[in-house]
């Protein structure tokens, strides 16, 4: 009785721990970072030739990268010790109490890709997903695999997102950027421009002493913006465009039956900045613990929900801003150091902001 009892036991116990195969859309930052930390049988697969490419971004990190992973510092372009933020005539340069972090976005995803393919990671090349039935991933090749677990991680055009009814309703930015030679750049400080557009910001980071990755935002006439923002600088060679859409970050349902979204494919970036490495590869890691673990992805993920609509709601109020309230903010600022504040954890700083002007400032342009 005893006998059979342990026996019932240890096969039920089995059956728990029964290995999934897990299938991962996309070899973004988000995709590799998830796959490198899960426990069952996993397959990605990426439409292009390789991973990283082409690229569409900027490449900036905050610290907090270092809570996630140790990067190889071949994936480093620069390290910025100084933010500026600029609105007509006014502008505040602080010190970051942090260095802030510029890599190359093809290096970084690769060096993903890699502690990913350590923990046995297929990785299935030119492999486009097309679409999802009955358990099966369809790819445009026709090729068919079966899987228990389906994951989008396949960025802001999302057709997995598309194709589970996933997608409900989303908006983006319009990011166009591009790497160019040009005069009088401090490779120190990176520089954002909030008179650029209405509804985001414009910006110019250094790569090193030469070469800066200069980009604008916005929902709409993105181009109309950033030809009018780049004749502020005086770029002596256009090396190469790096645009593409950057989702606004709504709350949404990330999760159907056994599909999943994470990263851009499931919004998770900072509307403040535009950020979605750092706020993707945590979502990932939550994502990782869910699957390992039998938990709950929509309830464990409303931590990072909150601190992504906390960026969301400063969004809004900014962009009701006009230049002379920017400049009014700007002055207001420099009483606090602003090189303290983690924007990746928007609501553990809020303290720091409770001066009486910018109190005052709130209430008014903020409250209402
Ligand atoms: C101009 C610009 C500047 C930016 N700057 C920054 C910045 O400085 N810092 C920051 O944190 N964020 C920045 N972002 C946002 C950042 O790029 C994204 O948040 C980040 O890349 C999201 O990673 P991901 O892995 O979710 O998606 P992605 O990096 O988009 O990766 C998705 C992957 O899926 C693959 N894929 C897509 N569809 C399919 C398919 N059907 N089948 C197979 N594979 C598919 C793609 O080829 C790609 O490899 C910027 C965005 C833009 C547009």
């Amino acid at each position: 009785m005893k006998e059979n009892f342990r026996k019932e036991k240890q096969i039920s116990a089995k059956k728990k721990r029964k290995k999934k195969m897990i299938s991962i859309i996309g070899s973004g930052p988000v995709g590799s970072y998830l796959a490198s930390l899960l426990k069952d049988e996993t397959v990605i697969f990426e439409e292009h030739k390789e991973a990283g490419k082409p690229i569409q971004c900027t490449g900036i990190l905050t610290n907090e990268i270092h809570d996630l992973i140790k990067l190889d510092k071949k994936v480093i372009d620069n390290e910025i010790d100084y933010i500026r933020l600029n609105a007509g005539k006014e502008e505040y340069k602080f010190k970051l109490q942090n260095k802030e972090l510029i890599v190359n976005r093809h290096k970084f995803d690769n060096f993903l890709l890699e502690k990913a393919k350590e923990n046995n990671v297929k990785i299935r090349y030119n492999s486009e997903f097309a679409n999802f039935k009955n358990n099966k991933i369809i790819l445009k090749n026709g090729k068919s695999y079966d899987t228990n677990v389906l994951v989008g991680a396949d960025g802001y055009k999302s057709l997995v997102a598309k194709k589970t009814g996933l997608w409900q309703n989303r908006e983006f930015w319009k990011g166009i950027q591009i790497r160019a030679e040009i005069k009088n750049l401090d490779k120190n400080v990176y520089d954002v421009y909030f008179d650029s557009c209405p509804d985001f910001f414009g910006w110019v980071v250094p790569e090193n002493e030469k070469i800066a990755r200069i980009g604008l935002g916005s929902f709409d006439n993105a181009g109309y913006y950033f030809n009018n923002f780049i004749k502020r600088f005086e770029i002596k060679k256009i090396i190469s465009s790096e645009s593409g859409l950057i989702p606004i970050w709504k709350k949404i349902k990330l999760k159907k039956d056994n599909v999943y979204l994470v990263g851009d494919a499931g919004l998770q970036l900072k509307n403040i900045s535009g950020g979605g490495i750092i706020p993707g590869m945590k979502a990932a890691k939550i994502l990782a613990n869910c699957l390992n673990n039998g938990k709950n992805y929509e309830k464990e993920i409303r931590g990072l929900n909150r601190e992504l609509m906390f960026s969301d709601f400063i969004r809004k109020k900014l962009n009701k801003l006009n230049i002379e309230r920017y400049e009014e903010l700007l002055r207001l600022m420099k009483k606090v150091d602003l090189g303290k504040y983690n924007r990746d954890k928007p609501l553990n700083n809020l303290g720091m902001f409770m001066k009486p002007g910018l109190i005052k400032f709130g209430i008014k342009n903020f409250l209402f």
